[in-house]
């Protein structure tokens, strides 16, 4: 029996990266996807159509996750279309680096609102099939960032500590409910968020990481699959650091 059978998942920002990975071993392990993305509409119809060949339903939906209203409607339509949403993973995320002497409103507002006011969004809207369900397991893509902070990424880090604790009371209040809300906070993942990064500064990162090797989307994927399972049943409110013992 596969770990996410009969399961609907719903994940934000899965058309690259993590995302895709976590799209790809939901599907493996038997789970049908309702995935979103932003502006890379090619790369969503591939993924819609090689997770089809699991033999299971996949879609891909053109949503922001940072628009109030969007994420609503988005969760309405899955509802629709799937008939219940067991999983969401708020996956969806981007960074706008610089040091606080340079940083912009403009960087600052945009990141806040991609990173955590869409896991607020999406959050919300799913309660309510949540709550019908009696049933749900929330995951929230964090970093390791939002746990210890990196200079010349304040905006990232407020945004991704933020999401920490919003997980945290989202479990507080919904536990009774019987569902469950975590956070997990990837280390270095090689994707294309980090392919920006110099070689000398992944060289540096790499040699700094206990297990000697930056993560795999693969890495996360595995652990998120775990969270999304029943295999989960007894764990809510904890953020889960995926880092080859980077943070310990
Ligand atoms: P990525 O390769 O840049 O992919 C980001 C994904 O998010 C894309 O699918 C993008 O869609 C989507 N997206 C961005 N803004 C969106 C929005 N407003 N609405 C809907 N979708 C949106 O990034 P990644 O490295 O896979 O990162 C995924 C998550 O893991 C992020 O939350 C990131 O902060 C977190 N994380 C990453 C690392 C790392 O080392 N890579 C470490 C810790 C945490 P489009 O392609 O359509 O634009």
């Amino acid at each position: 029996m596969k770990l996410l059978s009969g399961k609907v998942a719903l994940i934000t920002g899965a058309s690259r990266g993590i995302g895709r990975g976590i799209a790809l071993k939901f599907a493996a392990e038997g789970a049908d996807i309702a995935f979103t993305y932003l502006s890379s509409a090619e790369k969503a119809i591939e993924l819609e159509n090689e997770l089809k060949q699991f033999g299971i339903r996949a879609k891909g939906y053109r949503s922001d996750a940072a628009d109030f209203k969007a994420a609503d409607e988005l969760v309405s339509s899955v509802v629709n279309e799937f008939g219940t949403v067991d999983v969401l993973v708020n996956n969806a995320g981007i960074t706008r680096d610089g040091l606080l002497m340079r940083m912009s409103e403009q960087q600052w507002d945009e990141v806040i609102q991609a990173n955590l006011k869409s896991v607020f969004n999406l959050t919300k809207a799913i309660q309510r099939p949540m709550l019908k369900a009696k049933k749900g397991s929330i995951i929230n893509v964090s970093s390791v960032v939002g746990v210890k902070g990196n200079a010349g990424q304040s905006n990232y880090a407020a945004s991704k500590a933020g999401i920490i604790g919003f997980s945290k009371s989202v479990a507080l209040e919904l536990g009774s409910r019987n569902i469950r809300c975590n956070a997990i906070a990837p280390g270095f993942i090689e994707t294309e968020m980090t392919a920006v990064l110099n070689p000398e500064t992944v060289k540096q990162w790499c040699d700094s990481i206990p297990l000697k090797r930056a993560g795999s989307a693969e890495d996360v994927a595995n652990f998120t699959v775990f969270l999304g399972s029943d295999r989960s049943a007894y764990i809510t409110g904890q953020c889960i650091n995926i880092c080859g013992g980077m943070l310990t």
